[in-house]
């Protein structure tokens, strides 16, 4: 972050505004509805003004400002987009110890105007730190549409129980966690579908019984999916957002981690340099003690938890003692790996089905059921394969599979370094030795590998991938 962002309280402050245009007018509208007096300079007001002109908050003076006018002011805006006009400003606000800020002119601002969502008394601003406008802007647009016009005035409605549940319910944590369930549950959405009486009610009653509530806390089994933030659920983002303790693995990379809520308590359960792994028992006991504490766990793992991820394993503890869970599909390495390479796993020409395996050979040998890997028709995925990729060919070769079936290799789908080659049975090894592969990697093989020709849509590069989402988004807008 370069910027620190702050909501300043211009009640009784001066701010002035050099300019009449439409920034002008936005500026001025903001600065008065956050409580200043407002001083307009410009002989030529834009229509956008009309509206304010009654407010008795601001002063219009149809003349050039001088440097003079800015002694006493808080903030300075410079609008006009006349160059010596803002040099002027930016002079007169030094002077003055007041805040520039320049349309236009990063060299004379001491900081930028936000893109806006108000849902007064919510406010959310937005920045792109002045490197594209247009991003914070489109960012704006859609969390408009996200939050519904009532959830200003849902926190205004629970801003007024804030002292009596301070008063009643002791300890931060117990505090936080009543009013997420308020907000996020019943309560919320009474209010949120414009029953603002039952809501009251319903806020009372459990106030009324917040101390008989178990102090017991849940747990989150959420899929991460393959690796790109943007194909979480809303559900798992929701949970995520909750969580006061996450126990992440490996693969749930850095993008992922970040939009956990900030202050969560991180705790790393995967592989660590030195090999080490957590045991499976050990990570369903931590989480059985921290519910048992009233924490809210939230077991982020890569994918579905119920894919090749142990995560039934994991939840079994839960359920025998007792210990609230739920459950979180995720995008499995294999579906986004399809997806991504623009090959399907089924197709009428191709294949009627498509089976999941691990390869995670033992000793240097493979225990596979060979006889169903060969059956006709069928697309068969690979987790866990680039280690054993070697003998998975020579055992599928082995058992009656031609060399020449298709197959492809999907490194890091849906990363910034996807990568991904596609060959046969006969030559996939070399090819993927010389990619070099780091996994995770998924292996698909069957004759759906062919149609990636005509299928496949999304650049490995990730320059590729963001000239073609921004144009994208550009272009709806
Ligand atoms: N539960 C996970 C799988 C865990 S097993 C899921 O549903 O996807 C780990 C294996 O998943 C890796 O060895 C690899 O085969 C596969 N995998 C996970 N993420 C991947 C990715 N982004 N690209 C390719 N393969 C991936």
């Amino acid at each position: 972050m370069t910027l620190l962002p702050i909501f300043l309280d211009l009640t009784g402050k001066t701010v002035v505004v050099d300019g009449g245009t439409i920034v002008a007018a936005r500026r001025t509208k903001q600065a008065l509805s956050a409580g200043a007096e407002v001083h307009v300079y410009d002989s030529n007001l834009c229509d956008d003004f009309k509206p304010l002109l009654e407010n008795k908050n601001l002063k219009v003076h149809t003349r050039p400002i001088n440097i003079d006018d800015i002694q006493g002011a808080f903030i300075a805006y410079g609008t006009s987009n006349n160059p010596q006009r803002n040099q002027t400003l930016h002079q007169g606000a030094k002077m003055a110890g007041a805040l520039a800020s320049v349309d236009g002119a990063t060299k004379y601002s001491d900081f930028i105007s936000p893109s806006v969502v108000d849902r007064a008394p919510l406010v959310i601003a937005i920045s792109s730190g002045g490197t594209s406008p247009i991003i914070a802007r489109i960012l704006r647009a859609r969390l408009e549409a996200l939050l519904p016009p009532a959830y200003g005035r849902m926190a205004e409605f629970m801003g007024r129980f804030r002292d009596k549940v301070s008063h009643t319910i002791q300890g931060i944590d117990k505090r936080r966690r009543f009013w997420e369930n308020m907000i996020d549950g019943p309560v919320g959405d009474s209010f949120l579908s414009g029953d603002a009486e039952a809501a009251e009610k319903q806020l009372e009653t459990a106030l009324e019984n917040s101390d008989k509530t178990p102090d017991m806390g849940e747990v989150f089994l959420v899929g991460a999916g393959p690796g790109d933030p943007d194909l979480l659920t809303f559900r798992a983002l929701r949970l995520m957002q909750r969580a006061d303790v996450v126990l992440y693995d490996r693969l749930v990379g850095d993008g992922i981690m970040e939009l956990v809520r900030r202050d969560a308590t991180r705790i790393y359960v995967g592989k660590r340099p030195d090999h080490h792994t957590m045991f499976q028992g050990d990570i369903s006991a931590l989480m059985v003690k921290l519910a048992s504490e009233g924490k809210r766990v939230l077991r982020l793992k890569g994918g579905d938890p119920f894919i090749f991820g142990r995560g039934g394993e994991e939840i079994e503890k839960l359920a025998r003692h007792r210990i609230p869970f739920q459950v979180v599909p995720g995008i499995t390495a294999a579906i986004a790996c399809s997806a991504y390479a623009g090959i399907p796993l089924t197709h009428r020409d191709h294949a009627q089905s498509c089976i999941f395996i691990t390869a995670h050979g033992k000793d240097g040998v493979l225990d596979l059921d060979w006889g169903v890997l060969a059956r006709p028709n069928q697309t068969v995925a690979v987790y866990m394969g680039l280690a054993s990729l070697n003998l998975l060919t020579t055992g599928l070769a082995a058992h009656g599979i031609s060399g020449a079936t298709p197959a492809a290799i999907i490194d890091n789908a849906t990363r910034p370094n996807q990568r991904i080659v596609t060959g046969t049975i006969a030559n996939i090894r070399h090819k993927a030795e010389a990619e070099n592969f780091t996994g995770p990697s998924i292996i698909i093989i069957g004759s759906v590998v062919t149609l990636r020709d005509q299928l496949g849509w999304y650049s490995d590069h990730q320059d590729g991938k963001f000239t073609m989402s921004l144009s994208a988004k550009i272009n709806i807008q």
